[in-house]
């Protein structure tokens, strides 16, 4: 790159900088994610890094966070609040290492991990033990004067346990189920929520009535000294521990680490185990443990030499929309799904987002072309959180949904009331293909070695068109199929077979009746026990069963109703379905099966079982009558808590509430 272009590009970079950092820093309102922030920042640093002449004072590079807001009294801090440098993945971690190694030459090094903990950086000034002044980071040279507000959070004291002179800083948070609540009153109100608990917490400190900073539930951890008077202190982490002795909050993950073997692993560990935190991290920050170290290594413009942050990999990254693409789910809803350019989330590439309905797009103001945000939390499918409407070009294009399916190329219908637009054809293709698929898979039929591949290719092949089909799938012609060799057909028929004895329910559920999910399924089919019955109740009978609303009703009604049904029903007895209810009979049925230790207790199920799924042993649970909910409250009776239990195992240890492992549930199964 030539110097003139540099030039042009740094000006350029600096302007979106610092745009999006007085955003984020000023005004606790990003408009775009960290990430694409960091993307910029580092494409600043390179250039930078080529022409060095080119850095100015002002540069993001140099300079830390915001300026104080006007309305404030401004605080000079008599040592610099810093920012720190970045680490992104294992070679930085090693590269930060080895600088450190070479100033320390043949003395031993120690590292101290702490969390990164992502709110607002806060310093508090005591004299002779007493709070005299809280403030924020701002510039780093000059910060805002909250001590009011930071008197109303109560982990920090207002008199420590000794008389010093001392100044530290720390981190103020909102911790994750105060934002949660935070943001579901704003949204009732009808306000703005905001965009995450940093910006939640740096708002709520960052206002002038103390009376808002004392509802909004904030805390604090401390994690380093600016200034001691009168005590000799000759490490961090001894530091850390005087802290914690004069009585503020010191976070207990803290680690000392005697090689960057240890760092990397202690990084490993808290990129899937901060979900189970009660507080936001986006890293870890490693520091030279050594005063002596740290002062020989000493600071750049912006940051300490002896520490570095690592962040995270990111859950929220920015792509590019390529196109939006639409599938036709088995009652024909047409989602629009968005195509992007491939992105690494969390450990994953995401080619795919869930774009849900018309209505979202137009809400989110969703163009072809545009910049968007996806994220992926944990195993959710990834969807797309906001369109970044300041990096539009203007060739991005408007979308449209088709009037006509663009499968069968009937006319879509938008039901009353539904935000959903609907093929309504029921011999559209892609329908019949979706109910296959819905009808042999896990929660329904279960039929091993039928996935979504295998019924495209069958239904394809016109083998199968109904999924009584699938029982008269001949050998042979499965033989003939591309990638069907032997085994797998011998497997798959076998697989087909066993299918015919399972419970009513199964069957019920695979079929795909509107409205009607596994567990209405299991409670109709306990209720009524055979087809035959079912397909004649009245809607009055349906509706006198506990859970079978009259939407349900309805729809069971007029499903039985259809002739085309009663062929499908006796083409499927015909070929030996069971169509019995052979399940454990329900609580209030089965007499004396309320003796299990579990009936009528409200259970929670957490952590990784490994002798049968989540959803399987939710049903069993349900089937011996207890109730099956997703969060550990007051009302929880029980915690089943399988391997790596997290969060709901400490809320449930707090709430003393009865917490049994995977062997003592299957003890409970198996006798039930
Ligand atoms: P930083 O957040 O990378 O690191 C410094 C800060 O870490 C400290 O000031 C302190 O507040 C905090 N911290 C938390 N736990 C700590 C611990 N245990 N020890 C020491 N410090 C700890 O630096 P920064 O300059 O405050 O901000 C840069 C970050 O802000 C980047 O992640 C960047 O993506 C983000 N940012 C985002 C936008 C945006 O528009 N989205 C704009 C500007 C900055």
């Amino acid at each position: 790159m030539d110097k003139n272009l540099a030039t042009k590009q740094l000006a350029e970079l600096k302007e979106k900088l610092e745009k999006y950092g007085y955003h984020y820093y000023v005004l606790d309102t990003p408009i775009v994610p960290d990430q694409e922030y960091d993307r910029l920042l580092h494409e600043l640093l390179e250039i930078e890094e080529l022409y060095p002449d080119l850095v100015t004072d002002d540069s993001p590079s140099v300079r830390v966070g915001g300026a104080p807001l006007p309305h404030f009294t401004k605080v000079d801090h008599r040592n610099p609040m810093m920012s720190l440098g970045n680490a992104f993945n294992e070679q930085d971690l090693r590269d930060f290492d080895r600088r450190v190694r070479q100033f320390a030459g043949e003395s031993p090094v120690t590292y101290i991990c702490e969390l990164k903990i992502d709110g607002l950086a806060v310093s508090l000034t005591y004299s002779d033990g007493k709070l005299v002044r809280g403030a924020t980071r701002g510039d780093g040279t000059t910060g805002e004067d909250i001590t009011s507000n930071l008197k109303t959070v109560s982990a920090v004291p207002l008199r420590l346990k000794t008389q010093v002179d001392l100044e530290v800083r720390g981190e103020a948070y909102m911790p994750k189920r105060s934002f949660e609540a935070l943001n579901q009153a704003k949204k009732e109100a009808g306000e703005e929520p905001f965009a995450n608990p940093r910006n939640a917490a740096a708002g709520s400190l960052r206002q002038l009535d103390p009376k808002i900073a004392a509802k909004r539930n904030l805390s604090l951890f401390v994690y380093s000294i600016g200034e001691l008077k009168g005590k000799e202190i000759d490490s961090h982490y001894e530091g850390l521990s005087f802290l914690k002795e004069s009585g503020f909050k010191v976070n207990q993950e803290t680690t000392r680490c005697e090689t960057i073997e240890e760092v990397i692993n202690y990084t490993e560990k808290w990129i899937e185990k901060r979900h189970d935190l009660a507080y936001e991290t986006d890293g870890i920050v490693i520091k030279v443990d050594s005063l002596d170290l740290q002062k020989e290594m000493g600071f750049t413009a912006k940051s300490p030499r002896w520490a570095t942050a690592y962040k995270f990999p990111a859950e929220e990254v920015v792509t590019k929309l390529l196109d939006i693409e639409l599938n036709i789910g088995r009652t024909g809803v047409v989602t629009p799904t968005a195509v992007l350019e491939p992105v690494a989330v969390a450990g994953t590439t995401v080619k795919r987002a869930s774009l849900h309905n018309e209505d979202l797009i137009r809400e989110k103001d969703v163009k072809l072309g545009d910049s968007v945000v996806v994220k992926k939390a944990g195993d959710i499918i990834p969807e797309v959180v906001n369109v970044l409407v300041d990096l539009r070009t203007g060739d991005e294009k408007d979308f449209h949904m088709p009037t006509h399916c663009p499968e069968c190329n009937s006319e879509l219908v938008r039901i009353e009331g539904e935000v959903a637009l609907r093929c309504i054809n029921p011999e559209c293709p892609a329908q019949i293909r979706e109910g296959l698929i819905h009808f042999v898979s896990r929660t329904a039929m279960n039929i091993d070695g039928l996935g979504e591949k295998v019924i495209t290719q069958l239904f394809a092949h016109q083998l199968i068109g109904n999924v009584a089909d699938l029982y008269t799938l001949n050998r042979d012609e499965l033989l003939r199929l591309e990638r069907m060799g032997e085994k797998s057909v011998d497997n798959l028929l076998q697989s087909i077979e066993a299918s015919k004895t399972n419970s009513l329910e199964r069957v019920l559920f695979g079929l795909g009746i509107r409205f009607i999910g596994s567990k209405a399924a299991r409670t109709l089919a306990q209720q009524f026990q055979t087809i035959d019955l079912l397909k004649n109740v009245t809607k009055e009978d349906l509706i006198a069963v506990d859970e079978i609303g009259e939407k349900m009703a309805d729809s069971i009604v007029s499903y039985f109703e259809k002739p085309e049904v009663h062929d499908l029903l006796e083409q499927l007895k015909q070929a030996g379905l069971n169509m019995v209810y052979t399940g454990p009979q329900p609580v209030a049925l089965a007499a004396g099966s309320s003796d299990s230790a579990v009936a009528g207790k409200t259970v929670v199920l957490t952590g990784k079982l490994e002798q049968l799924s989540r959803d399987e042993a939710k049903e069993q649970l349900e089937r011996l009558g207890c109730k099956v909910t997703g969060s550990v409250s007051k009302k929880t009776d029980l915690l089943i808590a399988g391997a790596d239990a997290g969060s709901k195992r400490s809320k449930a240890e707090e709430l003393n509430i009865e917490i049994w492992d995977e062997d003592r549930l299957m003890q409970e199964l198996n006798q039930g």
